[in-house]
């Protein structure tokens, strides 16, 4: 196969390597030796970058009033992470691409990838994918490009489905739990957020709601690192001492992440499918055997929480999560996790000022809950008040 999934997934791997490489080959003394013995800076240019620095802090806008809507989704939660993989009933493939917590914007590319990479060697012909949330969306759009023709069957089109209520923060976390992730789904979790970050940055932009934001972790203790084998993909992480920073919380940490707009991302990808000759059609699928009797030889299911029932996964719990929508506030160039009671974050995006939030794994229930809109604002009022 030479799709562009296949290209993502070496391009990875080599740049992966070439790091390590690199790292294992010179080691960190030698690097900065080799750095000394280089020609001198052009004039104009310091041999060290800047301090990071950045434009004056502007504090949100949060109050009661400018609430405009509370918003409840579902997480596809499986402890032991999201699945990737073909299952053959017969004589239909079924490529599994479900289950991705609270990372699915965050994976969708690389995950999509790995699950076109399943059909590799088969000779692209028509192709059935279930669900229009962006897992659907990007694996439709990976077998397009690979020359398949794709006909997307879902209950929900993409801006009632979970992936339009994501936050959107480029953070592939939230996702297992470390008590049952196995190796092999540690890696596949690797791969998947190294191909999509790759894709990622080669939609920065408005067109698909990709841009760059820092990102502030705040709390009462010290804040553990825990990017781990990920952390070359957060630039300028660091942990900010006081006066460096003016958060109220005395242990303040920095990234520096990618922010996506799901409602924008959502609506260019389907423009991107019907464009491409991709067709929609709108079905509730009551079973396995109503989704086998699909004319299609090759089906991918990517139906998030639905596969609990499509496909008999126990293991699929909902993480109930809701926000709270404000009115915009375009000044606010950074985004908030923690820094109070409960589970908190901030995020400004162009349609919303977003403030989270909740992970209640198990509660199915769809409604807001007024008391949870009442933590999460008026933390956040505090938060915010006291900043200065
Ligand atoms: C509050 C909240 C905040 C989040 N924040 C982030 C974030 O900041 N970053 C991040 O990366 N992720 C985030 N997520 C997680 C992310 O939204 C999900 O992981 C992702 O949307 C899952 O996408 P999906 O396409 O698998 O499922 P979905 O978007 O749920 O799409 C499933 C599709 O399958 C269809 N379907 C299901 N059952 C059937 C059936 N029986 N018949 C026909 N069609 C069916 C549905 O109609 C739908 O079209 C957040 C989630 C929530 C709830």
């Amino acid at each position: 196969m030479t799709s562009m999934a296949e290209s993502a997934i070496l391009l990875a791997r080599k740049q992966k390597n070439t790091r390590r490489e690199l790292l294992k080959t010179i080691g960190a003394g030698a690097f900065v030796a080799s750095l000394g013995a280089c020609a001198p800076m052009p004039a104009g240019l310091s041999r060290y970058p800047r301090p990071y620095s950045r434009k004056p802090w502007v504090a949100p806008r949060i109050s009661m009033d400018a609430v405009i809507r509370e918003v409840v989704g579902h997480r596809p939660y499986r402890p032991s992470g999201f699945v990737v993989k073909g299952e053959q009933f017969d004589d239909k493939l079924v490529v599994h691409n479900y289950g991705h917590g609270g990372g699915g914007i965050s994976l969708s590319w690389g995950s999509s990838a790995l699950a076109v990479r399943e059909t590799r060697g088969m000779p692209p012909g028509d192709v059935a994918v279930i669900g229009s949330g962006v897992m659907g969306l990007t694996s439709a759009r990976l077998l397009q490009d690979a020359g398949w023709n794709v006909t997307i069957y879902a209950r929900e089109v993409a801006r009632h489905t979970t992936s339009n209520v994501a936050a959107g923060e480029w953070s592939p976390f939230s996702v297992y739990n470390p008590a049952y992730a196995t190796p092999a789904f540690m890696a596949q979790l690797e791969w998947a957020s190294r191909i999509s970050h790759h894709a990622y940055t080669n939609l920065g932009g408005r067109d698909y709601g990709v841009s760059w934001m820092e990102a502030y972790t705040l709390s009462d203790s010290p804040i553990e690192e825990t990017l781990g084998e990920l952390a070359d993909l957060f630039p300028y992480t660091a942990s900010l001492q006081p006066g460096e920073h003016p958060f109220p919380s005395p242990y303040v940490h920095r990234q520096v992440t990618m922010k996506i707009e799901p409602a924008i991302l959502l609506r260019r990808l389907t423009q991107d499918f019907l464009l491409a000759g991709g067709q929609v059609v709108v079905t509730d699928f009551a079973d396995k055997s109503e989704v086998l009797s699909l004319p299609e030889s090759v089906i991918f299911n990517c139906s998030g929480m639905g596969a609990a029932k499509l496909f008999d996964d126990v293991e699929l719990t909902p993480a109930k999560g809701q926000l709270v929508y404000l009115t915009p506030d375009p000044d606010v160039d950074f985004w908030t996790v923690g820094g109070g009671e409960g589970l908190l974050y901030m995020l400004s995006r162009s349609d919303v000022l977003l403030l989270g939030g909740t992970f209640k794994l198990g509660d199915y229930t769809t409604h807001a809950e007024p008391q949870e809109t009442e933590r999460i604002v008026s933390e956040h009022r505090r938060i915010f008040s006291e900043f200065g």
